[in-house]
């Protein structure tokens, strides 16, 4: 599975449509500083479902949205879609070609997409748990990291294991199930101190 094609409308520093295609083998990004670079892995972690504005070199999570320059005025949204080639159908969904794709307003509304169709993001999330590629994946190693690796407390760095070992999905099903028998469980309590009540 690999990325095929990144698109960012109104993404940072990227007013117009940009569209980057991936072919396989090892792509490279080069370019002036402050020219964009980062921005565009940054573009591949929002879509992913990032919902840090720190980690996305922001102070909140409207400064994705193009804020202006000296000849552009600031825009009101912005959008990435990322297309990854799915044949071998590592991901979870009967697509040989999946596009995520995530918009925001100033406002703050949110809206996610997967292949073009509204989805929430616990779908996002969901279908890449356990592949590698998700927001907290080992797949995007940012500047820094590794040494946040090594230096980390041993159950974080365990979480990077869980991801590779392909459990994390398992273990978020066994939390919600648990939530949800505990909230039976104050239900039924409820339930008791009534029928006891009427007794
Ligand atoms: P370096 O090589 O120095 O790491 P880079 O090529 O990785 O640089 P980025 O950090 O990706 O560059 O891009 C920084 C540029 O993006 C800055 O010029 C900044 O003004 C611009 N930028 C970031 N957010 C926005 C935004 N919301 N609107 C407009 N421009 C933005």
């Amino acid at each position: 599975m690999h990325l095929k094609r990144l698109e960012m409308i109104g993404f940072k520093s990227f007013a117009d449509r940009s569209e980057l295609e991936f072919v396989p083998g090892v792509t490279a990004i080069v370019g002036p500083n402050g020219s964009g670079k980062s921005n565009v892995t940054d573009g591949i972690r929002w879509v992913l479902g990032e919902q840090s504005a720190k980690l996305l070199r922001g102070a909140k999570m409207e400064d994705v949205i193009f804020s202006g320059s000296e000849t552009r005025k600031p825009v009101g949204y912005c959008e990435v879609s990322l297309t990854l080639d799915n044949s071998d159908h590592r991901l979870n969904i009967d697509f040989s070609e999946v596009t995520i794709t995530r918009r925001v307003y100033r406002s703050g509304e949110s809206e996610y997409a997967i292949n073009r169709r509204p989805c929430r993001l616990k779908d996002i999330t969901e279908l890449f748990m356990d592949t590698g590629i998700g927001k907290e994946a080992y797949s995007m190693i940012g500047q820094g990291r590794i040494d946040d690796i090594l230096s980390t407390k041993s159950e974080d760095r365990r979480a990077i294991f869980e991801e590779a070992a392909g459990i994390v999905k398992y273990k978020t099903r066994k939390r919600e199930a648990q939530r949800k028998l505990e909230a039976t469980e104050q239900n039924l309590e409820r339930i008791r101190d009534l029928i006891s009540e009427l007794e």
